[in-house]
């Protein structure tokens, strides 16, 4: 018999999420009954969108109840198997939640070949829901042209350099927005964006009048605040505002940050629309289809942050907020 461990949600946090918050209890591991499969849990998706599954506020999937194991993707490896579908050793990735063993029927988990992925963490990253974000707000949200001017904020994450790196292959120019010179410097030599924009040590408007002189055909926005307003200082006519994130007021305390400069989208005859991955979930083979042929070509990938152990998922969480992440967070459990 296994023995599992959980981080579950004890408090609802206010401001950055602490350990206090979580707590870890361990349990038996439940025997299987026919049909069931458990998954050794080995890496966690750590997404910005969990601290808004810690408040109780209405989103688009009910909040994280207090005492339930804390909700996160991830993926892992069937240890063992009462359902003919999945062999022992079979990789799978799904919503395992912060644990360390998951018992499933198997019909919400997608299979991965790991002979095909250079790193388990791809199935989270590129081919995960990270990489559908990217393609689907990019694409279906964006409507990209070829010569366009695309802006990509929080450029050296998971979604920001997928969608960087997404709008490099359909032939934009691309302004990525990043904090410090050497996430900057990552986000032009590695990502192949025309130019990046340092926002922690440089002006935002007079970046974006200097690298955008005739202004942004899209913007793919995941921080929100201060730099959605600059950025709607200069629109194209015709705009489009892809409202992926707002991570610069997931933690607020006080009221949302809503953007002052909105008016700019009715002189622009702009458009800002937001969207949810799990839409597009459907069509994921569509997005790998058209992503393949990138990665294959060196045109898309994805750097990988793994902090070691399940006990550190607050940690890690954290990181997202204060920009210590380099490229996908990941837990290795
Ligand atoms: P990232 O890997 O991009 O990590 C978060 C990054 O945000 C940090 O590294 C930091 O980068 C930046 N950041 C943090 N605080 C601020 C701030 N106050 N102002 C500006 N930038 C900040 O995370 P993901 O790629 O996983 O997620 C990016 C966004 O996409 C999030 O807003 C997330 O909620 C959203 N998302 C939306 C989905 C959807 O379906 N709509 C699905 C998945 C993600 P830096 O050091 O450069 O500041």
């Amino acid at each position: 018999m296994t023995t599992a461990r959980a981080m579950h949600l004890v408090s609802r946090p206010e401001g950055q999420p602490k350990d206090g918050d979580f707590e870890m209890r361990e349990a038996a591991g439940i025997p299987l009954q026919d049909g069931q499969i458990r998954v050794a849990v080995r890496y966690l998706s750590i997404d910005p969108a969990m601290r808004v599954w810690m408040t109780d506020a209405k989103s688009y999937w009910p909040p994280v109840g207090l005492g339930e194991v804390m909700r996160a993707a991830g993926i892992g490896e069937v240890i063992e198997s009462k359902n003919e579908k999945f062999a022992v050793g079979a990789w799978v990735s799904g919503m395992t939640g912060v644990q360390s063993e998951l018992v499933s029927d198997g019909k919400s988990l997608q299979r991965f070949d790991m002979g095909k992925l250079p790193h388990p963490g791809w199935a989270l990253s590129v081919f995960g829901a990270t990489g559908l974000t990217a393609y689907f707000g990019l694409t279906d949200i964006g409507k990209p042209k070829a010569g366009e001017v695309l802006v990509v904020s929080a450029a050296a994450g998971a979604v920001g350099s997928a969608a960087v790196q997404i709008g490099k292959a359909l032939g934009m120019r691309v302004i990525g927005i990043a904090g410090g010179p050497e996430k900057c410097a990552f986000v032009k030599d590695e990502l192949g964006a025309d130019e990046a924009i340092d926002y922690k040590n440089e002006s935002i408007h007079a970046a974006l009048r200097q690298h955008c002189p005739d202004g942004i055909d899209v913007y793919f926005d995941n921080v929100g605040g201060e730099i959605l307003d600059a950025v709607l200082r200069r629109l194209k006519l015709k705009a489009r505002i892809v409202l992926c994130g707002g991570i610069s007021q997931y933690n607020a305390t006080g009221e949302t940050r809503g953007p002052s400069n909105y008016l700019s989208l009715i002189s622009a005859r702009a458009r800002m629309e937001g969207f949810v991955v799990i839409d597009y979930l459907h069509r994921a083979e569509e997005a790998i289809a058209a992503m393949t042929p990138w990665v294959a070509a060196g045109k898309l990938g994805s750097k990988l942050d793994i902090v070691e152990g399940l006990e550190n998922f607050p940690e890690a969480l954290r990181r997202l907020y204060t920009g210590a992440n380099f490229g996908k967070q990941l837990v290795k459990v």
